[in-house]
């Protein structure tokens, strides 16, 4: 029993497979041997232990020595300085010719001594390759061209069984082609879990693509010693042709029966896509120079797959654009647009592949095809879809995110899912089983059912049980082009909605508009109208009260006096509204106002000498000049600055300040008072008409700062106050124009 290597792992099972570290495995297949030396004075410092029965002789009586011990000094000087893997020619080596095949392995140079096997006629080496081009570079479809890799590789190289298998995004792989001996059962179809390619082959695949195991029942050949001197490490063997077999790899083949074995990474875009792998039912040897045809045919094969399904996504994208283009034209003629999207002609379940969809509008739900029940649909869109924010979702594996649908995997392992909704409420959702459905074993069931020590799952049969279950709950994945499809459906129907809600914002606003412009009409007209009526009253009860006052009683002379100051109030109150109604329908007349003029006027008409004699008014020398309709702007210094002295003049000291704020743009004007001031959190109200804060103390009608401000929007600018009750307000404003 060899001791275990350093770094190597005693015993490698299932469990540890996917970390088992097979480039260090430290022996060589026993058809090859495999010798390290010193890359600058060709001394050797390891070799497999085979050599006596291949080379002549005893490993341990290598090391050491010169290289020349093996091979001619002028035939090393043939060595190029290269980098890469390369071949040296073929020498005759204890009867037998050898080919040599040379690498650097970190700070190792490794020759590798291999028999040159069965020659092929280089005559017929160029038919051979002129075949794979020609067959695989006029295929049309990938089923074909990967069928016509699987039938070359078997008629070029005489393997018994030839498989082409594809990974799924997990690593899951799947028997997509296959050619074989007639008396040999089909494997074709068939799914093997991950754990049957574990990892670090995977990762050695890509390093080197092409890997032929001999003889299955082979006995590993230790290399000694399994230290590099020169690295202190175990020899790293990750480019070796020669490299020994992981036991458990061996196991699997064995249990399969399988004699000989030759695999070659599918590489697509820098990415395992899949393998090729051949079996044979007894030992078998193909020399380098084939295997290098091997290669050279799975790159023609990738090549040629990469092209046809590059066309075929755009194939795919194009009729996908054709049936959105044709599903949208359906909506046309629906008014309400989720009835065209549940219409059951064109159903939007026909637009991807998939076994069912709903709908989700408005709180209502419309299923169509195969689909959960419809309490198991309306429980996944509250309990999760409507708690997630998406535009688009989708996942081959429902029950991993959302665990309640595992009781539906059979409908709804695969969800793909937009979100058509302005809140995120409305859905269009397509449902896709489980796959594992989708497959059956096509063999006998009892065949290669092999257990060991309790162990099932190396073979054909316990591998695709054991995928079945790894799969349980799981779809075929969704394609990219019917992902995208999904993605420009849910644009192009948040379009409708928003050209839809559009034309209706614009058919309310026009109704707001016309609404508007009857009241102000109305508004205006009341209060004109109701002028005449009141100054017939006011002009009779004057007359009353110079002619008759004397001979009135009390109650006379009371009546006639609240006649008088009722219907000063009302005029007041019907100049107000005039005023303010009368703006509606004013188009603003711009131009430049002298502002510290237009306030002097305004003082003068308040008549502030007089009815304001104890405010101390203060007005900015240099208040700049505004772009606004002098009327208007008059209106509003008139309405602020009147405020202002009205509700300051009841204090000991009131003061007044018309100014602006020096250094800010846009022009910010204030009109500040020591006055009353009010509660700031009641801003907004005072806008309003009729809102007063203030009872009958104060005379008002309610109406001034609703023109103020309507003035302000009129000029397309912003006024807001600063005020504390019993301290004072300073009402600001801006006027877009200036
Ligand atoms: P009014 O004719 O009552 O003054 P306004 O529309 O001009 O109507 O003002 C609305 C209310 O805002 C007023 O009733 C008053 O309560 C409050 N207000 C307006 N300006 C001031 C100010 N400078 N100081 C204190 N309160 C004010």
């Amino acid at each position: 029993m060899n001791k275990p290597l350093q770094g190597y792992p005693n015993k490698v099972d299932i469990t540890n497979c996917d970390r088992e570290p097979i480039h260090i495995i430290g022996s060589a297949q026993s058809h090859g041997v495999i010798l390290a030396c010193d890359p600058h004075t060709f001394l050797i410092t390891q070799c497999s232990e085979n050599s006596q029965n291949l080379l002549g002789h005893e490993a341990k009586t290598l090391i050491g020595k010169p290289i020349e011990v093996l091979l001619p000094r002028d035939y090393l000087n043939q060595i190029p300085a290269h980098p890469e893997k390369f071949t040296l020619p073929e020498i005759e080596i204890f009867n037998t010719a050898f080919l040599i095949i040379a690498h650097t392995s970190e700070k190792n140079f490794v020759l590798e001594f291999e028999p040159v096997g069965e020659q092929i006629a280089p005559v017929k080496f160029q038919e051979q390759l002129s075949r794979i081009l020609s067959e695989l570079n006029t295929a049309n479809t990938i089923a074909e061209i990967t069928s016509r890799a699987a039938g070359l590789v078997k008629s070029l190289y005489g393997y018994n069984r030839v498989m082409i298998y594809q990974f799924d995004e997990d690593w899951n792989g799947n028997v997509v082609a296959e050619e074989k001996e007639e008396y040999m059962e089909s494997w074709l179809g068939l799914h093997y879990p991950a754990t049957d390619i574990p990892k670090p082959s995977r990762d050695l695949f890509l390093k080197q693509e092409v890997r032929m195991i001999s003889d299955v029942g082979y006995i590993p050949a230790v290399i000694i010693p399994q230290i590099s001197p020169l690295t202190n490490k175990p020899l790293d063997l990750s480019l070796c042709e020669l490299r020994a077999v992981s036991p458990i790899h061996i196991e699997y083949l064995k249990n399969m029966e399988v004699g000989a074995s030759l695999t070659a990474a599918i590489v697509l875009n820098g990415k395992l896509w899949g393998l090729l792998a051949c079996h044979h039912n007894s030992p078998k040897f193909i020399n380098y120079h084939q295997r290098q045809s091997v290669k050279f045919l799975t790159q023609i094969y990738t090549n040629a797959l990469s092209v046809i399904s590059t066309r075929d996504f755009l194939a795919h994208s194009e009729k996908a654009s054709i049936l959105k283009e044709k599903f949208l034209g359906e909506l046309k003629s629906f008014n309400v647009l989720s009835e065209g999207l549940s219409q059951e002609k064109f159903p939007f379940t026909s637009l991807v592949n998939c076994t069912g969809g709903a709908l989700y509008i408005n709180g209502s739900l419309h299923l169509q095809g195969i689909t959960p029940s419809r309490e198991q649909v309306e429980q996944l869109v509250k309990e999760f879809l409507s708690k997630n924010t998406f535009d688009i979702f989708h996942t081959q594996n429902l029950e991993k995110i959302y665990p309640p649908a595992s009781l539906y995997k059979d409908t709804a392992s695969g969800l793909l899912c937009i979100n058509i909704g302005e809140m995120g409420e409305d859905l269009m959702i397509w449902f896709k089983q489980e796959s594992s459905q989708d497959v059956n074993w096509g063999g006998n069931p009892d065949k290669n059912a092999v257990e060991k020590e309790g162990i099932l799952y190396l073979s054909p049969r316990k591998s695709f049980e054991k995928w079945t279950k790894k799969v349980s709950g799981i779809a075929i994945p969704w394609a990219k082009h019917e992902i995208n499809l999904a993605a420009s459906l849910r644009e192009s129907i948040i379009h409708i909605i928003v050209r839809q809600q559009r034309e209706k914002i614009e058919q309310l606003n026009t109704n707001l508009r016309l609404v508007n412009e009857d009241l102000t009409a109305f508004g205006y007209s009341v209060s004109h109208d109701l002028r005449a009526p009141l100054r017939g009253i006011s002009g009779y009860a004057t007359i009353l009260k110079e002619r008759n006052y004397p001979i009135l009683d009390d109650m006379g002379k009371k009546a006639v006096d609240i006649i008088l100051r009722s219907s000063g109030e009302m005029n007041a109150l019907i100049e107000d509204l005039l005023n303010y109604a009368k703006l509606g329908q004013t188009e603003v007349a711009l131009s430049r106002v002298n502002l510290r003029e237009l306030v002097l006027n305004i003082l003068e008409i308040l008549n502030t000498s007089e009815s304001y004699k104890n405010t101390k008014i203060e007005v900015d020398e240099n208040l700049p000049a505004c772009i606004g309709d002098r009327r208007l702007i008059s209106q509003l210094f008139l309405n602020l600055v009147h405020n202002a002295l009205k509700y300051s003049a009841e204090m000991p000291h009131p003061e007044v300040h018309i100014g602006y704020l020096k250094e800010k743009l846009p022009v910010t004007y204030f009109i500040k008072d020591n006055g009353i001031g009010f509660d700031p959190s009641l801003e907004a109200k005072i806008y309003n008409v009729f809102s007063r804060l203030v009872g009958d103390e104060y005379p008002g009608t309610g109406v001034g700062l609703a023109t103020a401000k309507k003035v302000i929007e009129k000029h397309k600018g912003d006024i807001w106050v600063e005020t504390s009750p019993g301290k004072g307000s300073c009402f600001y404003f801006t006027l877009g124009n200036t």
